[in-house]
């Protein structure tokens, strides 16, 4: 199906203010935004307009109730200016799994992917050109209605905006495994990609900042001690040959980056399991010799190394020197991006 979108453009565009050399991360948004409104069980008043501040009401249920979910997602350029998507269609199931677990409104896969492109190639422009920068694409939707008393919605807001992002430098980063505080448990709402999962998670990235760690490792809710995931990354482990990652076991977020780095490791012939993993086990690989290498996966860094992981009153560090792994993977998914790599299992998509 093809929806129509009343597009209304800027009077003034704010790209010539930008300098793609020197993108100040988070904070620089392209000019359109995608908007539709759920009203009366219908997604209506599909359109682009200029970004703008949106009225909201103070009962807002979003803010007091927290029907808030999101996705995160990548356009790049090729040689030839073409702006690239990768996967877009998992990012559309994923949005719709992250809806009907908070009890929002599924969006038609169609209007999800129309609306990206739509909007991806009106601000083409803002996509940066250099390698490793990219126009990150920030779909959301949240609770619009005016009622104190916890209950689901019944009016949404569904936008998608745009930034330009440049590299992002990939410094091996410190991890601290979080034995007190806690992500997610199973049958929570750890597999959604919902505002409060991150809320949660702020104050323990405050007290590992202030030890010296840029991120947490966390532990699964029950016994403390099989390992979920980092951030807003997924977790890779490099043991003797073996890949392991943690199974999704709904605690843990479905993603998209790790699903494509199985693959490609995989197609690369290494053995990858994903299975539970215990801090134990990889700190006992850690001082035996068999841990290899530990990176994180997602879309915004794409692959961070990790160097150093405590637990407790243990510290691992990991040799830079032995990342092959990780280097091939980061070098191997931004070469697909702007199609240096060929793309042999179809996850590009031209905007
Ligand atoms: C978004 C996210 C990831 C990574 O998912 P990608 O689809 O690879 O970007 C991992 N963990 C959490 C908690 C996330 O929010």
């Amino acid at each position: 199906m093809s929806y129509k979108f009343q597009v209304t453009k800027t009077q003034e565009s704010s790209l010539s203010k930008v300098d793609f050399n020197n993108i100040p991360f988070g904070k620089t948004f392209s000019d359109h935004m995608f908007v539709a409104d759920y009203i009366h069980g219908e997604w209506t008043n599909l359109s682009i307009v200029p970004v703008a501040k949106i009225q909201v009401h103070p009962g807002n249920m979003a803010w007091h109730y927290g029907q808030a979910i999101f996705e995160g997602m990548k356009a790049t350029r090729d040689a030839a200016g073409h702006a690239l998507l990768f996967r877009p269609e998992l990012h559309a199931k994923r949005m719709n799994a992250s809806a009907r677990r908070m009890c929002m409104p599924e969006l038609p896969e169609d209007l999800f992917l129309q609306a990206i492109h739509t909007l991806v190639d009106m601000e083409k422009a803002w996509i940066p050109p250099a390698a490793g920068s990219a126009l990150y694409i920030r779909p959301f939707m949240i609770a619009m209605d005016e009622t104190i008393g916890v209950k689901a919605s019944e009016t949404y807001k569904f936008i998608i905006f745009v930034m330009p992002v440049g590299p992002y430098y990939t410094n091996p980063v410190k991890l601290l495994a979080q034995d007190t505080y806690v992500r997610a448990v199973v049958g929570g709402v750890g597999e959604a990609k919902t505002a409060g999962n991150y809320a949660a998670s702020l104050l323990p990235a405050t007290m590992a900042r202030k030890e010296g760690y840029d991120q947490v490792m966390w532990l699964d809710g029950v016994h403390k001690k099989y390992i979920q995931e980092v951030g807003t990354m997924n977790i890779f482990f490099v043991i003797n040959d073996e890949v392991v990652t943690p199974n999704l076991d709904g605690a843990i977020l479905d993603g998209i980056t790790r699903n494509s780095m199985i693959a490609l490791f995989k197609d690369k012939g290494y053995k990858v399991t994903e299975r539970p993993i215990t801090i134990d086990e990889v700190m006992d690989a850690g001082k035996n010799g068999s841990l290899i290498e530990v990176f994180g996966t997602g879309t915004a860094a794409v692959v961070a190394p990790v160097s150093h992981l405590k637990y407790k009153d243990q510290v691992l560090e990991l040799d830079m020197n032995k990342r092959n792994l990780s280097k091939w993977a980061y070098e191997t998914i931004n070469g697909i991006r702007n199609r240096t790599i060929e793309d042999k299992f179809g996850w590009i998509v031209e905007a």
